[in-house]
């Protein structure tokens, strides 16, 4: 009978992991690299695995090439060989070159022929270093498995304890008896299965944030997110829709205006593929008579600068009809102040920028010049796009700042456009803090300005890592999204690192803690709702299983001390205990790993409402350990009492014995619900009420199956004992609940 609970104990943990395994590796596809590749004329989005030699794949800045091949178009592509060589400086690469997979694409656009795939490339030798999940423990997870050493030496001691004292006190003759006690007590006493719970509930939980389109790609990033307590996101894409239009083209020069959008917009205008911004131009351009095809026939690129956050414009320069022109977009700010015009006349395109800015406006400027020249240019006017705020970004901002979470905007764009989208998603605030501000402040100083001020414009992605390391170091817990290329050591060095599925560069996922397939804020707030639900299942059911082991060490001791008061023998002249080793890991087996299973199965109500958490907080926090010594004390002294009772009833000790068995088992179905109670509201868990109903079902059964009863070596009870179980077990978790209630702090 020990062998097959074992077995099924055994079966039950394997199931478990397997579970939890599955749900793991589900994630990884949700995180696989996609790539755009021309088949038959047309640009088509496919999973990097998919691609084959002969391919031709068009790449952006920030993409990690996913296999070998040679570089057949694109100007100004510079390589990050980094993974490969150990080689920090970018490659430039030139039409016909080599590239490799692994190497990350740093600036420029581009195509390339496909030669290698998978482990014939030269990635496949480091394929482990790529894009997986980090499978590393998470610190719950550590610290879990340290306090269940501990305690494991505890029991191991007691066990010990027992073996010596049982043999002193009835001889070397019962030793295997006394051995196979000490042995079940320790099983049933020692949490073995508490990590492997606490992986199952951390997977389980990220398979429910997936379904809400947060992906997590390392599992510590569940314990995090319910501790953070700022905020530090995007505005574009992530706040507004990302679905960029322009609404007016505001140029005394309408006719170059339009034909310097064609031509500094990197994006396949039939396909989408390409930024949205370069995609809403071609699109306006193109309702004007104005197309990519035409425009470009007769004429060859000569070089370009491509668009990055940190210097905000793009250049592309051209070779027409023998003379060499260049063709730039970007913010207006930075245009103007490389162009000729007059000092007044930039005055007065910076008025109608804030103008348009407060409006809601995101403006882009145009211009040209002749040459490769980067100066004196010719300012040709703003494109004003409208891009409007997600529908449910304030709700998702209204309740995260009621649970006492900070929301920090950091945009490239200008303040004017970023106060006003602030103002609509309700981040309410009069001030803007500059990206040039931001330079000339100490750690201190922003961090101390970053408590009252919480629209950031106009900044790159270092000052995003400079505002990640202030905040780090006043203390916050920093979660802070980021799309581009170079907000990769922003990501890392957060607490919580979020990369856009949509938008995002390949880069940023690799660094990111959890990815937003939908790009969406409201998506995040979500997360950190269901990350402090995820902590709150893990609570209940650690309490859950050390009220009820608590409950079986207590009962047996005070049991082995009742016996040996009355000097109650079996025939055999050997000590009467209130549990046999039988029962014992029979308890273990019922009450163990699938009520565990089914509290991580909660789905928690007002999770968000709360304030973040304590990083530091215990998992058996002070009102826990209380929880957990009332209850067991409670269920132990009932266990006892009808031991005690009953073994002075009928013919034999076994009734005594068998109302205290049965009563720890319904006991500690029992407190399934009064663990519960310390904790959130919940919506009803059909799960767990099945699987307590058939708990109870299969332990009633046993009552009429002689067979089983012979294995566990019980008494059969009446209907009375049955019912005076029921009973007291009703008392019992009702008492508990009680409690619960009575010590849970109400705010
Ligand atoms: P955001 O926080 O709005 O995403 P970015 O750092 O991406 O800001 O952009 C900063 C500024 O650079 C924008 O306000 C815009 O003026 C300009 N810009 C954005 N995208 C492009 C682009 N694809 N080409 C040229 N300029 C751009
Ligand atoms: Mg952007």
């Amino acid at each position: 009978a020990i062998a097959l609970i074992l077995l099924m104990n055994a079966f039950l943990g394997l199931r478990q992991e397997y579970r939890a395994e599955a749900a793991l590796e589900h994630l990884k596809d949700l995180a696989a690299p996609q790539v755009w590749v021309l088949r038959d004329g047309q640009l088509k989005q496919i999973a990097a695995s998919q691609l084959v030699p002969g391919d031709l794949m068009r790449l952006e800045p920030g993409d990690r090439l996913a296999a070998d091949g040679k570089l057949l178009k694109g100007q100004g592509i510079i390589v990050d060989e980094s993974l490969l060589t150990g080689e920090a400086a970018g490659v430039a690469k030139m039409l016909g070159d080599e590239v490799f997979a692994g190497t990350l694409l740093t600036q420029g656009t581009g195509f390339i022929e496909i030669s290698r795939t998978g482990i014939k490339s030269a990635k496949g030798k480091l394929a482990h270093l790529l894009s997986t999940l980090e499978n590393e423990k998470t610190p719950l997870e550590m610290r879990l498995e340290r306090f269940s050493s501990q305690i494991a030496r505890w029991i191991l001691g007691l066990a010990l304890i027992m073996v010596v004292a049982g043999i002193f006190y009835e001889g070397v003759a019962h030793f295997t008896s006394i051995f196979l006690f000490a042995v079940a007590l320790a099983v049933a006493a020692i949490p073995e299965g508490l990590p492997a719970i606490l992986t199952t509930t951390l997977a389980l939980g990220t398979e429910r944030m997936a379904k809400h389109n947060a992906v997590v790609r390392r599992l510590s990033a569940v314990e995090a997110l319910g501790s953070v307590t700022v905020i530090a996101t995007d505005k574009t894409g992530t706040l507004t829709e990302n679905r960029m239009q322009v609404r007016t083209l505001d140029s005394p020069n309408s006719q170059l205006a339009l034909k310097t959008m064609v031509i500094a917009s990197e994006a396949d205008l039939d396909s989408g593929a390409g930024d949205p911004v370069d995609l809403a131009l071609l699109d306006y351009a193109s309702q004007h008579g104005y197309r990519a095809e035409t425009i470009l026939k007769n004429s060859a690129v000569v070089s370009a600068k491509p668009f990055d956050s940190t210097w905000k414009y793009m250049r592309l320069s051209l070779e027409e009809d023998g003379k060499i022109g260049s063709y730039f977009k970007g913010a207006p700010e930075v245009l103007l102040s490389k162009s000729s015009l007059s000092q007044k006349a930039q005055t007065d395109w910076l008025e109608k920028l804030t103008a348009y800015g407060f409006e809601g406006y995101r403006s882009l400027g145009l211009a040209t010049s002749s040459g490769e020249s980067e100066t004196h240019l010719d300012f040709l006017g703003l494109v004003l796009l409208h891009d409007p705020a997600r529908a449910e970004v304030p709700e998702a901002i209204r309740r995260s700042q009621a649970a006492g979470i900070r929301i920090i905007m950091m945009t490239g764009d200008h303040p004017a456009t970023a106060l006003a989208v602030a103002n609509t998603v309700g981040i309410r605030d009069g001030r803007v803090l500059l990206g040039s501000e931001l330079d000339a402040m100490s750690q201190e100083e922003l961090g101390n300005s970053l408590k009252d001020c919480h629209v950031l414009a106009r900044v790159s992605p270092e000052h995003k890592l400079k505002v990640v390391e202030a905040l780090k170091a006043s203390g916050e817990i920093v979660a802070v999204t980021g799309d581009g290329i170079n907000d990769a050591p922003a990501l890392k060095r957060s607490h919580v690192g979020i990369a856009m599925g949509i938008r995002g560069s390949e880069v940023s996922k690799e660094v990111a803690d959890l990815i937003l397939l939908d790009d969406n804020f409201a998506t995040l707030v979500k997360a950190i709702e269901e990350g402090r639900s995820i902590y709150s299942n893990i609570q209940k059911f650690i309490r859950f299983l050390f009220a009820t082991n608590l409950a079986e060490v207590l009962l047996i001791v005070s049991g082995i001390i009742l016996a040996l008061v009355l000097g109650w023998h079996n025939l055999d002249s050997s000590l009467v205990l209130p549990l046999s080793a039988v029962q014992i890991l029979w308890i273990n087996l019922l009450t163990d790993a699938l009520p565990a299973l089914g509290l991580a199965l909660d789905k928690n109500l007002g999770a968000i409402e709360e304030k973040p958490r304590d990083p530091k907080s215990p998992l058996l926090d002070t009102l826990s350990i209380i929880y957990v010594v009332f209850s067991a004390s409670l269920l132990a002294t009932a266990a006892t009492l009808l031991f005690w009772y009953f073994s002075q009833q009928g013919n034999d000790l076994g009734l005594g014995r068998s109302m205290a068995f049965y009563i720890l088992v319904f006991g500690q179905l029992g407190y399934v619900f009064s663990t519960r109670q310390l904790s959130h509201k919940t919506r009803p868990n059909w799960f767990l009420m099945g699987v307590v109903v058939l708990t109870a079902l299969l332990q009633v059964a046993i009552n009429y199956l002689p067979p089983l009863q012979t294995i566990l070596g019980l008494s059969s009870l009446s209907h009375e004992h049955l019912l005076l179980v029921l009973g007291i077990t009703i008392v019992l978790s009702l008492v508990s609940s009680l409690f619960s209630t009575l010590i849970k702090p109400h705010h």
